[in-house]
């Protein structure tokens, strides 16, 4: 457990970072890698939940023939290991699942970024089913028009509407993330040496361990 002063607040955060620590169960990398590749097709390229479920569905598919192929030749009986049977019901077809198991799944806040200004915005959680504006309220220039771009698009078919951000600027948690780091091994050891001042008369490879601070 690290403590974080917050800067405006005397009051400290407890921010728990026992799963940073918590003992991870193996995987075989070609596993993990399957599970990353969906991952980053999510995260960074947005591929939606119901995508990301066919991906996962289709790799569950192609690791199960993988499996067998070599029945195939070998005119042996079809019939998968435990283990592998195992490995197979491991994958899961929601991503936020798959995020959680590799342990991805970071605090962060999901502005809505026009498209056109940049501008970001903050969900209003007040409005559980329409948490962004609109349209951006942005004025690009000053004593200009407002930029009107569109933020969101509306879902065909959802009940109640509900609508999708078109662009999206996602902000992790500062703390949260300071947490992370701090918990990440031998990071306590390197942030005591870097304090660690040169030998008058040395060369320097960093300013911070200048005589003058
Ligand atoms: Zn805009």
């Amino acid at each position: 457990m690290y403590s974080v002063d917050e800067l405006s607040t005397p009051v400290p955060q407890i921010i728990n970072t026992d799963h940073w620590f918590s003992r991870k169960e193996y995987r075989e990398p070609f596993f993990v890698a399957a599970l990353l590749a969906v991952t980053v097709l999510h995260t960074l390229s947005l591929l939606s939940r119901p995508e990301s479920t066919y991906l996962l569905t289709t790799l569950q598919a192609v690791i199960y023939e993988a499996f067998v192929f070599n029945f195939y030749y070998t005119n042996l009986q079809l019939s998968l290991s435990a283990a592998q049977k195992a490995l197979l019901d491991a994958i899961p077809h929601d991503v936020c699942t798959v995020i959680k198991q590799l342990d991805l799944d970071l605090e962060y806040t999901l502005f809505a970024c026009c498209s056109m200004c940049f501008a970001q915005y903050l969900p209003n959680l007040d409005s559980p089913h329409d948490l962004y504006l609109h349209h951006c309220m942005h004025k690009p220039d000053p004593g200009g028009s407002v930029c009107d771009n569109a933020l969101v698009r509306r879902i065909e078919g959802s009940t109640p509407v509900s609508w999708k951000l078109i662009k999206t600027f996602p902000l992790q948690n500062l703390h949260s993330w300071i947490a992370g780091l701090c918990s990440c091994p031998g990071i306590e050891e390197h942030l005591v040496a870097s304090w660690k001042k040169s030998a008058p008369g040395s060369r320097y490879h960093d300013i911070m361990k200048a005589l003058i601070i």
